[in-house]
Order: structure tokens, then C-alpha cells, then sequence
């Protein structure tokens, strides 16, 4: 089995940011990816916050800009799903949907996913009215009314996005503060399409055959009651997708702790992005993450030569 420099796990914003440092060091970084490159980015349908792009940019594109970029200096991409992992003789074995990869270096940059809300209906409707991702199934819901619940950047910024296509959306949150920034909070507060219900939790998503309700329950008061909706679009935050280093590596929270230069406990293991144990989880954040990761993964190699 051929051992390759630096295997990066993950092709979202941090993982394609090692993948151009990593190949413009010449270590010919290849980039296992379960799905499409780009990650949770690619399925944001605006991005505004991304220094350089002064009108704000479309998720998927930027991801495709990064991807072509990392391919123009020679990195690989290869579609697998890591499962396993474990370091012998100094080499790190990785286990894949397509068989054993050998790597002297790995980044994880393998982000987090949606959270489930954990309510009856849920997994049931999945698919048919409930949904994580509204850039992917907002145009479903054309002049219809939809419900989208959380408090965080997420929740309020698809918000505002689900009203260029629905008619109606009603942002459940279990708290009458929000985390989402204060700037996206005053823009979904003036958007008349979207209507508050606060201090509210979703009890039941229901309906015959697809979402027809929300049941929810007012926490401050405990009253019950009833939403008619199309749709619900779940934004309570993030899981990092590291199961397949359970027993491997230490997590916190599920999250993996590195230093300032993304080194992980063990010698060689690398962690950006999301699935990184931190305070700002952006574009800007992971892709800063992603090529540090790549330089530290060379001097690495320079000093293990
Ligand atoms: P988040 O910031 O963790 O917010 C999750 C929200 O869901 C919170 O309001 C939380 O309520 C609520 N929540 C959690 N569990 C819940 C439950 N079981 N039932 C009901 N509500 C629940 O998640 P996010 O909005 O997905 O954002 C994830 C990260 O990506 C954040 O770091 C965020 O800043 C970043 N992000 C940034 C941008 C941007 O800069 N434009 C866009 C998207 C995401 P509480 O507040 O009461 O805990």
C-alpha cells in the first residue's frame, strides 16, 4: 500500500483550504470526501460575510471556486467514507468505504451536521416537509407556509431566505433571546413575512401523509397549541461528524481540542474547521484553520525526514 504525505478527511471550506496550501508544499494532499465537495458552505444559498466578496456570494459557488483551485495546484479528491482509524509505525491507517489509505499525515476536516430536534414526526416527515437544509428544499414550499425553528445564525438566516419563496414563516424559539448575530436579528425582526412565536417549543411535527402541523407548547406558560404548516425547517445547531474516532482520539463534546497550530493529541493528526473544538465556526474561521493545518502538517513531515 502506497503511504501518501497528507490525506485530508473532509472537502468543506477547511478541508479544501489545506488541500491548496497542502498541494502548493508539493505533499500531494488527497482529499477523501463522502459526498460532494463542499461541505455545509454549499448549502448555504448566500453568503455575506466572506471578506472579499462585497455584495455576498452563493455558497455553492465559492465551494466550487476552492475546489477548482485546490485541483488546479494538484490536489486529489477521492469519494469515500472514512470509518476507522489507527497509527502504526508511525503511520496513520486510514479505513474507507473504498479500502485501507495509508497517510504519514491526516487533517480531519470533516465539520458537523445538522441536530435532530428529537420530536415525534421528525424522522417520520424527513423528506416530506421536514427538512435541514433550505437552499436544497426551500423551492418546495413555493407560496406555501413553513415553520423554522431555532434561535442561531442558521435558523434566522434561512428564515429570511425561505421568505423570498414561501408566503408565511413562523420562527419557533424556545428562548426570546437569539445567538444569531445582532445585524441578521434586526433584518428577520423587519421582514414582514416572518412571524415570532418565542419562548415555544416544537412538541410534534404531524400530519396524514406529508407535514400539515407543528404542535407546540408556550414554556413560559405551558399552554399547548397548534401551527398549521407545510413545512418545518430544523436549524438547532450543529454535531461534528467524528464518530469514526471514537477510541482514537480524546473529544470533547464530540469536538476535537488542538493547539493554536491545529495539532491534535497525537503526532501527525490534524483537526479544522467545525469539528474543531472553538469559539467562531464560519468560512472565514475554517479556512484559516485548513491551511495552518497543511503548514503544520509539513513542518511535520520536514522534521520527521
Ligand atoms: P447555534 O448557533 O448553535 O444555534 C442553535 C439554536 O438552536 C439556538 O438558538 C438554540 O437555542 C436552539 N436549539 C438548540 N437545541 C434546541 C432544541 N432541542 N430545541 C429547540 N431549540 C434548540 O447553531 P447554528 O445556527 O446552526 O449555527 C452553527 C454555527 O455556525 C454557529 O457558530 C454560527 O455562528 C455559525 N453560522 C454562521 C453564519 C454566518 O455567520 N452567517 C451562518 C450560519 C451559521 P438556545 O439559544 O436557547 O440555546
Amino acid at each position: 500500500m502506497e503511504t501518501r504525505e497528507l490525506v485530508i478527511i473532509g472537502g468543506g471550506p477547511a478541508g479544501l483550504a489545506a488541500a491548496i496550501y497542502g498541494a502548493r508544499a508539493a505533499l500531494n494532499p488527497l482529499v477523501l470526501e463522502r459526498g460532494v465537495p463542499g461541505g455545509q458552505a454549499a448549502t448555504t444559498e448566500w453568503i455575506e460575510n466572506y471578506p472579499g466578496f462585497e455584495d455576498g456570494i452563493g455558497g455553492f459557488e465559492l465551494m466550487v471556486h476552492m475546489q477548482r483551485q485546490a485541483e488546479k495546484f494538484g490536489a486529489e479528491f477521492k469519494n469515500a467514507d472514512v470509518t476507522g482509524i489507527k497509527k502504526e509505525n508511525g503511520v496513520f491507517i486510514l479505513n474507507t468505504s473504498t479500502g485501507e489509505i495509508a497517510a504519514k499525515t491526516v487533517i480531519i476536516a470533516t465539520g458537523a451536521e445538522p441536530k435532530e430536534l428529537g420530536v415525534p414526526g421528525e424522522r417520520e416527515f424527513r423528506g416530506r416537509g421536514v427538512s435541514y437544509c433550505a437552499t436544497c428544499d426551500g423551492n418546495f414550499f413555493r407560496g406555501k407556509t413553513v415553520a423554522v425553528v431555532g434561535g442561531g445564525d442558521s435558523a434566522l438566516e434561512e428564515a429570511i431566505y425561505l421568505t423570498k419563496l414561501v408566503e408565511k414563516v413562523y420562527l419557533i424559539h424556545r428562548r426570546d433571546g437569539f445567538r444569531a448575530a445582532k445585524v441578521i436579528q434586526e433584518r428577520a425582526k423587519a421582514n414582514p413575512k416572518i412571524e415570532f412565536v418565542l419562548n415555544t417549543v416544537v412538541e410534534e411535527i404531524a400530519g396524514e401523509r406529508k407535514v400539515e402541523k407543528v404542535i407546540v407548547k408556550n414554556v413560559q406558560t405551558g399552554e399547548k397549541s397548534e401551527i398549521p404548516v407545510d413545512g418545518v425547517f430544523i436549524y438547532v445547531g450543529l454535531k461534528p461528524n467524528t464518530a469514526f474516532l471514537e477510541g482514537f482520539l480524546e473529544l470533547e463534546n464530540g469536538y476535537i481540542k488542538t493547539d493554536e497550530n491545529m495539532a491534535t493529541a497525537i503526532p501527525g493528526l490534524f483537526a479544522a474547521g467545525d469539528v474543531r473544538l472553538k469559539d467562531l465556526r464560519q468560512v472565514v474561521t475554517a479556512v484559516a484553520d485548513g491551511a495552518q493545518a497543511a503548514v503544520s502538517a509539513e513542518k511535520y513531515l520536514e522534521g520527521n525526514k
